[in-house]
């Protein structure tokens, strides 16, 4: 996956429409490219802003299951 193909499922990814064999590679170019990495935290931060003002339908546990999911991927193992 490049920066071009996991930007073109940004939005996909933050409604959960991604299938979980992409979503698998959605999160390995996450853990590779820190542009990304960083891109997909300050688009968290904004959908944050919106959920706050109640402008985004955005499932509430969907971050903190996202947020492991990744950690989960990104964290070795002991
Ligand atoms: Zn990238």
């Amino acid at each position: 996956m490049t920066c071009t193909d996991f930007l073109s499922k940004l939005t996909d990814y933050f409604d959960g429409r991604v299938p979980a064999d992409l979503l698998v590679e959605v999160e390995a170019h996450i853990c590779q490219c820190k542009h990304c990495e960083v891109v997909l935290d300050s688009t968290t931060k904004t959908i944050n802003i919106y959920r706050d003002h109640e402008l985004y339908d955005f499932p509430p546990d969907l971050r903190t299951r996202l947020h492991s999911s990744i950690m989960e991927r990104c964290v070795p193992h002991k």
